[in-house]
Formats: structure tokens, C-alpha cells, sequence
């Protein structure tokens, strides 16, 4: 367990707890030839090996740690479609050709995300049962009807709620202003669907190795050379799709964004009758407060938060008892409810809040960046990554390539975001 989450050893993962059995694999020590070498066992890297193995491309993956180590073992769950950046705001950053590419990409993601669910029958308490984007306050509801004239001129199935049906959704009695359903979006427990999918992907081929993290990776007779502790990896072309876990070696990738926390608390299985009161249809929401909150209940019966944050040191107490007030003024039956597990992540934020396609060299991608939100993103990156490798085309490829590019300032930045965060909320807990 501590391996698992190491910011912080006391954490305690509602997902590591309740998952599937991770795929049995170990650690590279032989030298080996790939057409691909995937390096990061998340939802890009997964996706990616999944997709090239069905084409009938020899893959091998390696992960440093363990499958769904990062983001995609301790996110939220909310398979979402888009980015936060609405379809306009990507069409006034990256041009109307490219942005068409690119919102169609992401407008279909949850689609694929539950294909997969489907297709490979993965065991990960996938729910397509909606999401909902829920104003905290009834003066948010311009910014969510303009984004949902947005989405719907995209053709995306999104649609206005008012309060009522906001209310209704929620069982809260703070969520009473309205917000966009997006009926095609829905849940899945996170480190379940990673770890599904490995095995998905290991049994169409793809040889997985966990525990063996890339220490270098070079150029070697016109292909790429990946070195472990104790093995090698030849391959054609090579995916870096280890996004916010870029360790201290990798750092074209890790310098490409701030590093930026979330953190969850979630209660136990709550009494049958409480649990069908929050949230009785089981959408997944997050809400426009600046200190942005995610509820969704899991599949047996507990509530699940989130907000921007880490669960380091003294930072814990502030945050957990911030969302404790927070969780009772929207759940207000929950009053004396006890957390049951807190646990943390890193995500890669960018300054555009735009996923990033670094090209570290001729045929090296490098996809980070997805600003919180990647359940979708990462499955979409990683098929299109895969169609582009396996077809030698990049025409169709719906995200921009970037050539090297380094936030500035990043973990300066990324300190006053943490700091700020944790001011908000502990002046916000004693308001
Ligand atoms: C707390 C939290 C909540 C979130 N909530 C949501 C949500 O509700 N909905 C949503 O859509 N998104 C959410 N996200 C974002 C989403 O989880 C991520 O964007 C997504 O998981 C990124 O997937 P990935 O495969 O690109 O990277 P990751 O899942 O981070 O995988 C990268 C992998 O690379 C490995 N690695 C690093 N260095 C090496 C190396 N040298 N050699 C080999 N392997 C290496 C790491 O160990 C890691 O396993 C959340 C993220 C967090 C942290």
C-alpha cells in the first residue's frame, strides 16, 4: 500500500481497497524487440496497447510502478466528455480546423470508454448513467448555458437542467440552481478500469511489465533503445505516456506541466436509505465553485468527494475537515458521518488548460496535460495514437503536436496553487 500512494503513507484508497485484481505480470529482465514500446501502465499507455495489439502490432509495455499508479488509479471516476476549456475556448487557441478536430475527438470519448467496457467486458462498475456539470450558485448558470449552446452546436447530447431536476439529481438541497446533463457520460471505479484493461491488453498480446520503469531511451541502429533495472526494450516507435508521473529523469515531460493536487475523502457504505437520498440515480457531478467539489456514490453505497488539494503533513486535517463542512452543508443528512478514506493525486495542468503532444523526437509522442481530465481523454489519445502509429499517418491525428515546450515557473506556480487552495479552505471552514 505504500508503494501504491507515496505522498503519503496514511493514505487510504477507496480504490485500491475495492478493485479488481491487477493483471499478473513481472519485471522486465530480458532484452526484448517491440514494433512499439508504450512506457506507463495508465489510461493512455493502456489504451494505446490495446489498440495497437488489435491491429495486430507487437507492443510491450512498461511501468515503473504498478498498473493505474497515477492518475488513473486515484481519480474520481468521472468519465467525462470535452475538456474544461469549452469548444469556443479551443477554437480561440488552436484555430477553427484544428479545434473541429479536436472537440469531435473529445465530444465521443465517453462513448469509447464504455465501447471497451463493453467489448472486453471489463469488470470495473462502469455506469452510463450520466454526469452532470451543477451551478453552486444560481449566477453560474450564464457560464453553463453558454457552454451547453456550445456543446450543442457540436452535436453533443448535452442538455439544460433547471433546479428542480438539479435538486432532484443531487438529493441536495444546495444544488438547486440547474446545470448540463450529459446523458452519454457516467462512471466507472477508476483502478478497476486500468487494470482491466492491462489484462485486456495482455490477453490480445501485449506484453506487460510492471516494476520496470524506463532509466533511459535512446536512439540505437535507426530505433529506439528503453533500458531498465535489469532489461532492455528495441522498438520501432515508442509512446511516453506517463503524463503527471514523469519522475525526476523525465524531464522533458514532467517540465511540460504544473504538477497540481486533488484529493478525495469518501465515507463508508452508507444505510440504504441515505444513500438512495444523495444522488439517487448515481450521475457523477462536479460544480462551478472556484474550489471545484465532485460527488458521485460508488457501487456499494459510499459518497465520494473531491476538490483541489494534497493530503501532505499538516494540510490533511485543514482539508479533511473543510470537506467534512462542505459534504454537510450539501449532504446535510450526513451530519456525524465519518470519512473512511482519504487519498490523493497529481494531475498535469497547463497554462492554456489544453492537453499538450510534445514530439521529443521524429516518432516520439509524448501526450501530458490533461488538466483533470483524462478518463476519456487518455482512452482517446491513446486509440488515436495508435491508429496514427499503426496506419504512418498523421493526417487524421485530432490533437495539435507541439514541438518541446516547458511551463515556466512550475513548481513555484504550482506551490501558490496548492498554498492558495489550502487558504481558501481553511479560512472557508471556520466561515
Ligand atoms: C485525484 C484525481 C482526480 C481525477 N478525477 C478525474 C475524473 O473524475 N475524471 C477524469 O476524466 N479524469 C480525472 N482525473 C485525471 C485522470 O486521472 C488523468 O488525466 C489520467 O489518469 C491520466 O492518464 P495517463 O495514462 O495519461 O497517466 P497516468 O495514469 O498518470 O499514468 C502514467 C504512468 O506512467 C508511469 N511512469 C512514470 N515514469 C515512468 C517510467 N520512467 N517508466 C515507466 N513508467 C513510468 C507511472 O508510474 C504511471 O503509472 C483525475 C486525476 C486525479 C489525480
Amino acid at each position: 500500500m505504500s508503494e501504491y500512494l507515496p505522498q503519503d503513507n496514511n493514505e487510504n484508497s477507496l480504490w485500491v481497497e475495492t478493485a479488481v485484481a491487477g493483471p499478473e505480470s513481472e519485471s522486465l529482465n530480458e532484452s526484448m524487440q517491440a514494433d512499439v514500446l508504450v512506457v506507463g501502465g495508465g489510461y493512455t499507455g493502456l489504451s494505446a496497447a490495446l489498440h495497437l495489439a488489435e491491429k495486430g502490432v507487437s507492443v510491450v509495455l512498461l511501468e515503473a510502478k504498478n498498473i493505474g499508479f497515477g492518475g488513473s488509479g486515484r481519480n474520481a471516476g468521472l468519465v467525462n466528455a470535452g475538456i474544461w476549456k469549452t469548444p469556443d475556448d479551443v477554437q480561440n487557441l488552436i484555430g477553427p480546423d484544428a479545434a473541429k478536430r479536436f472537440n469531435l475527438a473529445l465530444r465521443d470519448s465517453p462513448a469509447l470508454v464504455f465501447d471497451l467496457v463493453e467489448r472486453f467486458n471489463l469488470q470495473c462498475q462502469a455506469e452510463r448513467c450520466g454526469t452532470v456539470h451543477i451551478a453552486h450558485r444560481a449566477d453560474a448558470m450564464a457560464y453553463l448555458e453558454d457552454r451547453c449552446q456550445q456543446l450543442q452546436k457540436l452535436g453533443a447530447a448535452a442538455q439544460l437542467i433547471d433546479g428542480s431536476q438539479a435538486e432532484a439529481i443531487s438529493g441536495s438541497p444546495l444544488y438547486r440552481h440547474g446545470g448540463i446533463l450529459d446523458p452519454g457520460a457516467g462512471t466507472v471505479h477508476p483502478l478497476s478500469y486500468a487494470r482491466s484493461l492491462a489484462k485486456a491488453a495482455i490477453n490480445r498480446g501485449v506484453r506487460l511489465f510492471q516494476h520496470s520503469g524506463i532509466e533511459s531511451l535512446n536512439r540505437y541502429n535507426d530505433r529506439w533503445l528503453a533500458k531498465t533495472a535489469n532489461g532492455e526494450v528495441i522498438a520501432e516507435q515508442a509512446i511516453i505516456a506517463i503524463n503527471a508521473y514523469a519522475d525526476a529523469k523525465s524531464k522533458k515531460v514532467r517540465k511540460s506541466t504544473l504538477p497540481v493536487f486533488i484529493f478525495h475523502c469518501a465515507t463508508p457504505p452508507l444505510p440504504a436509505e441515505i444513500a438512495a437520498s444523495i444522488i439517487p440515480q448515481r450521475h457523477g457531478l462536479w460544480d462551478t465553485d472556484s474550489l471545484l467539489t465532485s460527488s458521485r456514490i460508488d457501487a456499494e453505497g459510499r459518497l465520494v468527494m473531491s476538490a483541489p488539494g494534497r493530503l501532505h503533513g499538516f494540510q490533511r486535517r485543514i482539508r479533511e475537515s473543510w470537506m467534512m463542512r462542505k459534504r454537510d452543508r450539501l449532504y446535510p443528512q450526513l451530519k456525524g458521518t465519518p470519512w473512511a478514506y482519504q487519498w490523493s493525486g497529481q494531475i498535469g495542468v497547463t497554462s492554456t488548460k489544453i492537453l499538450r503532444v510534445q514530439l521529443l523526437a521524429p516518432g516520439l509522442f509524448a501526450p501530458a496535460g490533461y488538466n483533470g481530465r483524462g478518463i476519456g481523454v487518455g482512452t482517446v489519445m491513446g486509440k488515436q495514437l495508435a491508429d496514427t502509429i499503426a496506419s504512418g499517418n498523421r493526417d487524421d491525428f485530432p490533437f495539435p503536436i507541439e514541438a518541446l515546450y516547458r511551463e515556466k515557473w512550475s513548481k513555484m506556480r504550482a506551490a501558490y496553487y496548492d498554498y492558495g487552495t489550502l487558504a481558501l479552505e481553511f479560512f472557508s471552514s471556520r466561515g
